[in-house]
């Protein structure tokens, strides 16, 4: 019979939120393991468009307050902050915003040589980065590799702690953190938690592919983000513009027919000046999960709560990510050291986590022609 727990806390979720939890963790001495299972629908960091929001975008006209983590990571990125974070994460530092732009100081110059694609719009420079989620996922999940597990997790209180079950094995653990983005709503009411303590929000998002230039920034209408653009580079001169704002959050549950409909609008409004011939478009829905709030909008910062001896996490944002690990360090009790008791190797019976996949890459989406 197995005696005590097989580690001190267990964190469940490979996202961005479950990463950063574990790293902040592990470098404070705690001892922690991660397990995650990539699930379709499910994966908001992969899917994420990775800009790390300078606040410019929630700042015009919104008065609802959004941490600016955006110098954090840079911090992290130099390698004078922790976690140290790989360069080649960064997509680009220098978004384009076109459309109804006012060229206030928070915008940078006007663009000399704008692509062709955005016609005769007047064209700032914006200075923020866009990362490559996958790529800092891939990063932390090396550096913590024995500590990262695959599985889909169930859990059940038990006495002092929790049981997690994942496969066929059962694995306790005195803390637990639920970094699950949607699937913590599943997971705290297996704990007991009466539901509507989450939202989601829901998204349409929208993929092009094609021998197309590489464009990262928003277009605006009036104060609207209409469309916010980031480019996945792919072989043989192709890539893929992802394409999110307005255009995404305000129709998600649409008919193909629809969905390109709004999509050649779109295209017509804010990319005037064409696209190059052979181009093919694509589509596909996914929630933003968060701690539920009164009014249904998004929260204004990061969630992390203990509820019932549970620690949920909800970042809000990616850019907020190590904002919650930090909370989240700060509500743990500090490491004991006595819980650890692995007579057992259950730890080397769980799968280890595979590296994050190009979300673009899904055999799921379903391509159509546009040019
Ligand atoms: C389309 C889109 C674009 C976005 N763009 C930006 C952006 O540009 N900038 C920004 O700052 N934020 C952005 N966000 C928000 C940001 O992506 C999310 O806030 C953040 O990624 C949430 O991270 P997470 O780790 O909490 O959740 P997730 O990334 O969803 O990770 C949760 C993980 O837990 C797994 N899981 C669930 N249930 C279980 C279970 N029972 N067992 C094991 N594993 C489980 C899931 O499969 C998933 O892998 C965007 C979100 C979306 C959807």
């Amino acid at each position: 019979m197995r005696v005590g727990f097989d580690t001190e806390t267990v964190v469940v979720g490979g996202g961005i939120a479950g990463f950063f939890a574990l790293d902040r963790l592990r470098t404070a001495g705690h001892q922690v393991h991660l397990i995650g299972c990539p699930r379709p629908g499910m994966d908001q960091t992969q899917w994420s468009q990775g800009i790390l929001h300078s606040g410019w975008k929630y700042h015009r006209g919104d008065p609802r307050p959004f941490p600016d983590l955006a110098e954090t990571w840079q911090k992290m990125f130099e390698g004078n902050a922790e976690p140290e974070l790989p360069r080649e994460a960064i997509r680009t530092s220098n978004l384009l915003v076109w459309g109804d732009v006012d060229a206030g100081p928070a915008l940078g110059p006007k663009v000399v040589d704008p692509p062709n694609c955005l016609g005769e719009h007047q064209v700032h420079h914006l200075q923020e980065t866009i990362i490559d989620p996958g790529v800092v996922l891939n990063h932390l999940r090396q550096k913590h590799q024995p500590c990262c597990h695959h599985g889909l997790v169930k859990v059940a209180r038990m006495a002092g702690g929790f049981e997690i079950l994942t496969g066929t094995e059962r694995i306790l653990t005195k803390h637990l953190v639920l970094a699950a983005g949607a699937g913590n709503e599943a997971l705290g009411m297996m704990l007991g938690r009466p539901p509507g303590f989450m939202q989601r929000r829901p998204l349409r998002m929208y993929l092009i592919r094609g021998t197309l230039p590489e464009l990262y920034g928003h277009a605006m209408r009036s104060k609207d983000v209409a469309l916010t653009v980031h480019t996945i580079p792919g072989n043989h001169k192709e890539c893929t513009w992802v394409i999110g704002g307005a255009l995404a959050e305000d129709a998600p549950e649409l008919h193909a027919d629809e969905a390109e409909h709004r999509l050649r609008n779109a295209l017509m409004a804010f990319l005037p000046g064409g696209l190059p011939t052979g181009c093919w478009w694509s589509s596909y829905r996914i929630d933003r999960a968060e701690r539920a709030t009164t009014d249904g909008q998004r929260p204004d910062d990061v969630c992390v709560e203990m509820v019932d001896g549970v620690h949920y996490v909800w970042p809000t944002k990616l850019v907020l990510a190590p904002r919650a690990a930090n909370t989240l360090l700060g509500m743990l009790p500090q490491p004991s050291h006595q819980t650890g008791q692995t007579h057992r190797s259950v730890w080397e019976s769980l799968p280890k986590l595979g590296a994050a996949q190009d979300p673009v890459q899904d055999a799921e989406l379903k391509w159509r022609p546009l040019t």
